[in-house]
């Protein structure tokens, strides 16, 4: 038993240190594999003893929890805002007003640092674990956003060296460019409106339910502040660097200076510096470095006195509006593009920006030919964010948003609450057609092999492709002829194309893409209804009594098969021989496993233990999770618990080592 406690202690001990040498010191001494075998391991024997749960764990990294509802807390040290100047006599004018408490002669020293554009958060830990996460909220009181933030993997759950036994600290949780345009980029194919900047989208991520979605999103977190009593800390300075000894991400870009003017060429220095961060900063902070100093100057009503951003201007163009375009995703959803004279910003020329949605445009209150101030942060595609309405002539035409699909000519629509205006026409508007086409192929349904977006839409536009149903009706000799097209690469698509019919129902049904059908909806209904045909049939009271299948799914899919054209749709897979039912197994089923129930314990050395679940099911036999009478096998690992045992004894329930099981599965 203390064995057992002892191997979770130290899998745990090492997974924190690792997580800190990568994400922290960038100097990882392991492979990612064996990372991740470790976590396996670790989160193995979390599930079997489940006693041994640890809030902190570096198992909770991957989330999993859900927070419903953000519970509003009142933080402990109010959270100030930050006085801001855009200039540097304004800077010069705080310096005197400082001199002034602190006494004109006075030594006083600033740490410079960057002004981390994201969204800020306090940190509570005891005893050195992460406590209590909360947002800003209005200084005073924050949402609770703990379980989320336990997802950041830059946020260290356990602290290392001197760390006091409580206290606060305080940074902002940022999402770098790199991970802010993949996601953009993701958004883009799939049609969806792309996200306004990084710290929206952070600010966003943070207050999703789900928090393994959370986990996903490359966020990361810069501390600057301690706050708390007794702090083991004489200035700002040390603070940030005791910090980073417990094993807090500070980056080292902050400076301590000792003269107003030293603050200056910081400034200077990342004027033109920030351009090249792999995140966005939106000016400089300068503290009073010694806590004495800080404490005689004190806070006005919402800012400290101590303390000052600089913000610099982002680099803003100015130029002329020529046009509105609007693209159709393959949603449906569509988005203004602004179509400008052409411009250079940050050495690229610039010709199109975002307009995000119609309210956007309403907002700036556009009119053909005005002169817009145009925005390159480090995000791919730029923004206007001011019109110059001096230069207007007298009558300038202003840009309504449309009301019809530009490329089918549907009335477009505009949900309760959406900010994106949507075309429905979804069967006939050529880039939702094609949508659902790259759904149908991509890796999670049909996986066809040699056949990519491109290729759909080389298709689509020779007239070969215009529903899934034509996959299944391409000729080599159609093919060859076009563009880039080689007799090996048709013979992998038509192959590739072929094999897709042995897909499984499940994967069919997800690649019909029903809207709020997902893979996993798509997997209970196929477990559930077994057949297209039951499917299609069902009642809404039926499909309800699926699994995790709610009002909106079950009204989606009813919709969905109402629909003649679907209809013909799949009585067209069926012709081609898709997988429009559930394969009976019956030829793996194995006479010792069949009707038999079995329970799995600890660790195995030639399985995962989902593996091992899974090869049992295989067979015909069914996983329980308790012992009970009802039990005839145990699949007993290394480590199993000790509770179970005594159960399977007490109750005369066979218990198989894993050579037992091997020989007995034959
Ligand atoms: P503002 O939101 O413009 O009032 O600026 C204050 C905010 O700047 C704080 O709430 C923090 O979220 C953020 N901030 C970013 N970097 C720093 C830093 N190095 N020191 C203090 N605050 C910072
Ligand atoms: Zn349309």
């Amino acid at each position: 038993m203390t064995q057992v406690v002892e191997k979770i202690k130290a899998l745990r001990t090492a997974l924190h240190e690792h997580n800190h040498r990568y994400y922290i010191l960038d100097q990882p001494t392991i492979s990612d594999y064996e990372f991740d075998q470790l976590l396996k391991q670790l989160q193995q024997l979390e599930a079997e003893y489940p006693e041994y749960h640890d809030p902190n764990s570096p198992t909770q990294r991957v989330g999993g929890g859900v927070t419903k509802y953000f519970e509003t807390i009142a933080h402990r040290f109010p959270m100030y805002s930050l006085s801001n100047t855009y200039s540097k006599e304004e800077l010069e004018l705080w310096e005197e007003r400082i001199r002034k408490v602190l006494g004109a002669e006075t030594e006083i020293a600033y740490s410079c640092e960057l002004k981390f554009d994201g969204v800020s958060v306090s940190l509570t830990y005891e005893n050195g674990e992460l406590i209590q996460a909360l947002t800003r909220g209005d200084g005073t009181q924050g949402d609770a956003i703990t379980t989320n933030v336990k997802t950041i993997k830059t946020i260290p759950l356990k602290l290392k060296g001197d760390f006091p036994s409580f206290f606060e600290i305080r940074g902002e949780i940022i999402l770098p460019w790199e991970g802010f345009n993949k996601l953009n980029e993701e958004r883009a194919v799939k049609g969806e409106p792309l996200y306004m900047n990084p710290r929206n989208t952070a600010s966003g991520s943070l207050k999703l339910q789900d928090s393994s979605l959370v986990a996903q999103r490359p966020l990361n977190c810069f501390l600057y502040a301690l706050a708390g009593d007794n702090l083991p800390v004489s200035s700002q300075f040390e603070a940030l660097e005791k910090a980073r000894s417990w094993g807090f991400k500070v980056p080292d870009s902050a400076k301590l200076v000792h003269s107003i003017d030293a603050v200056f060429e910081f400034i200077q220095h990342w004027e033109e510096k920030r351009k090249f961060l792999p995140y966005e900063i939106d000016g400089i902070v300068i503290k009073v470095d010694r806590l004495s100093q800080q404490q005689e100057l004190g806070f006005t009503a919402k800012a400290p006195r101590w303390a000052m951003a600089y913000k610099y201007q982002a680099e803003q163009v100015t130029t002329v509006l020529q046009g509105v375009q609007y693209q159709v995703g393959r949603t449906g959803a569509v988005t203004p593009v602004a179509q400008l004279e052409p411009v250079v910003i940050s050495g690229t020329t610039v010709k199109r920006a975002s307009l995000h949605n119609a309210d956007q445009i309403e907002k700036l209150d556009l009119r053909l030919g005005d002169r817009v101030y145009v925005e390159k942060g480090g995000e791919i595609i730029p923004k206007i964010t001011a019109v110059d309405s001096s230069h207007r002539g007298a009558e300038a035409a202003k840009v309504h948003f449309i009301s019809h699909c530009p490329e089918c000519g549907s009335p477009l629509e505009r949900e309760e609450g959406e900010a994106q205006h949507y075309c429905k026409n979804e069967l006939e508007c050529p880039p939702q057609k094609m949508g659902k086409i790259q759904h149908f192929i991509g890796r999670k349904a049909m996986d066809i092999e040699g056949l990519g977006a491109e290729t759909v839409s080389l298709l689509y536009q020779e007239g070969l492709l215009n529903s899934i149903a034509d996959l299944y009706r391409l000729q080599p000799e159609q093919i060859l002829p076009l563009d880039r097209m080689a007799e090996k690469s048709v013979t992998n698509l038509i192959e590739g194309i072929e094999k897709s019919k042995e897909q499984p129902f499940a994967k069919v049904l997800f690649g019909l893409g029903i809207r709020f059908v997902g893979e996993t909806i798509a997997k209970k209904l196929a477990k559930q209804f077994q057949s297209i045909t039951a499917l299609q049939e069902a009642s809404l009271e039926e499909l309800l009594a699926t699994d995790d299948v709610g009002e909106r799914i079950a009204k989606s899919l009813v919709e969905y098969f109402s629909n003649p054209k679907n209809k013909r749709l799949i009585l067209q897979l069926q012709e081609f021989g898709l997988q429009l039912q559930e394969v009976e197994k019956e030829q793996l089923l194995h006479p010792s496993f069949s009707g038999k129930h079995f329970v799995v314990s600890g660790v195995f050395e030639g399985y995962s233990r989902e593996d091992l679940k899974k090869e049992i099911e295989s067979y015909g036999g069914s996983i329980v999770s308790s012992v009970s009478s009802k039990t005839d096998f145990i699949v007993a690992g290394n480590g199993m618990g000790p509770s179970k045992r005594a159960k399977a004894e007490e109750l005369g329930i066979p218990i198989l080592s894993e050579k037992d099981y091997n020989s007995f599965k034959g």
